[in-house]
């Protein structure tokens, strides 16, 4: 049987790398779509070791005609479609960007999966935080949650995960979307709280930074370790009826307790260099959010079990190597 090609968006990403990684491993091709093949732009792909096994396209994924171009050449069996504006701070700042973006690039993937080959399998990442302000007594959130998104991210969110369902349900097309928690790692984006939670602490041991400013620490969220989801992504594609599910650990935590964790863990006083600041505070908040994945465990028999202390142990390891990784690496 021939190799799978899949056509992946967003694979500067931290899933988009990690989601690569796996790919590859399994023998598929892989192509990567980016809007720039820069040096810095592929880091999370070099720090895998895998920058050089993907065959790249910058592709505009507000043009329609730009991805028809590209689906025809390539062929893809799979697309996974992960490009987003995915911070849901930036977002408040950049409204409209975030909205389109998101929003416009599902609709346009979909419509050329429909127009060229209808038998492509299509992958998109929703968000736990469509489901914004969830009420406790409704908690975990199921796939048949409520959605009642808080923030432009979220409601780009909501749009993208109704336009993949509406092309499932209007023109039959294999078309699903991972409902995913916040999951974590050391490529996360340098504008995330955890990532800039574990770097600051690991850059205090070394000496070389003196406090760690952050927001609400209140807010809780289900925390999970990203190179274990795109193993859901991938098993999404794999079965005989396309369906959503939900990705996520099953636990609830406090930022509180993610931050006295770390510093425990690096042996660190908390107290002595953790400072908060109400401008941090978003204009609305999720204050607390957890899920249940047991339907992507019983039906997609995605084996994941990483309680909270052991992700914080490998988000600590990996964020350690990885910034040694950094300083090392003449290019970044
Ligand atoms: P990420 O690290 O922020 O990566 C986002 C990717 O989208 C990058 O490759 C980025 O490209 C690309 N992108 C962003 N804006 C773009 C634009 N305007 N034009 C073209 N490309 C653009 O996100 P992630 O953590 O890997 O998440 C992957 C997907 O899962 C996203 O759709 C995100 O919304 C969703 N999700 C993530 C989480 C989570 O906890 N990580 C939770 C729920 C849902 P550049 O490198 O060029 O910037």
């Amino acid at each position: 049987m021939k190799n799978k090609t899949a056509l992946i968006t967003g694979i500067t990403g931290q899933d988009g790398a990690y989601l690569s990684q796996l790919l590859l491993s399994k023998g598929y091709r892989v192509i990567g779509v980016t809007r720039d093949t820069s040096d810095f732009r592929l880091k999370n792909l070099s720090y895998l070791g895998i920058s050089d096994k993907i065959s790249y396209h910058k592709v505009n994924l507000l043009d329609l005609s730009n991805i028809i171009r590209i689906i025809s050449k390539e062929k893809p069996d799979e697309i996974y479609h992960l490009a987003a504006q995915s911070s849901v701070g930036l977002s408040f700042e950049q409204p409209i960007g975030t909205l389109e973006f998101n929003i416009i690039s599902t609709a346009n993937l979909l419509e050329a999966v429909r127009i060229i080959n209808p038998e492509i399998r299509f992958y998109n990442s929703s968000s736990s935080e469509m489901y914004g302000k969830v009420r406790r007594e409704d908690l975990p959130v199921t796939e048949r949650s409520v959605l009642h998104p808080v923030s432009p991210y979220s409601i780009s969110k909501a749009s993208a995960h109704w336009i993949t369902i509406n092309y499932r349900e209007a023109y039959r097309l294999y078309s699903v979307c991972g409902i995913l928690f916040n999951h974590e790692s050391c490529l996360r984006g340098e504008n995330f709280v955890t990532k800039k939670i574990l770097n600051t602490a690991i850059k205090i041991k070394q000496g070389i930074a003196t406090e760690l400013k952050l927001g609400n620490l209140e807010i809780r969220r289900d925390w999970g370790y990203a190179p274990e989801f795109v193993k859901a992504m991938w098993l999404m594609l794999q079965q005989e009826t396309p369906d959503d599910y939900i990705i996520c650990s099953g636990e609830s935590n406090s930022l509180n307790e993610f931050v006295s964790k770390v510093f425990e863990k690096l042996e660190l006083d908390k107290e002595k260099y953790v400072k908060t600041d109400t401008l941090l505070h978003r204009p609305v908040e999720l204050e607390v959010i957890y899920g249940d994945n047991s339907k992507a465990k019983n039906k997609l028999n995605w084996n994941y079990n990483i309680n909270f202390d052991k992700l914080i142990s490998l988000l600590v390891n990996d964020e350690q190597a990885y910034i040694e990784w950094v300083n090392k690496s003449k290019n970044f």
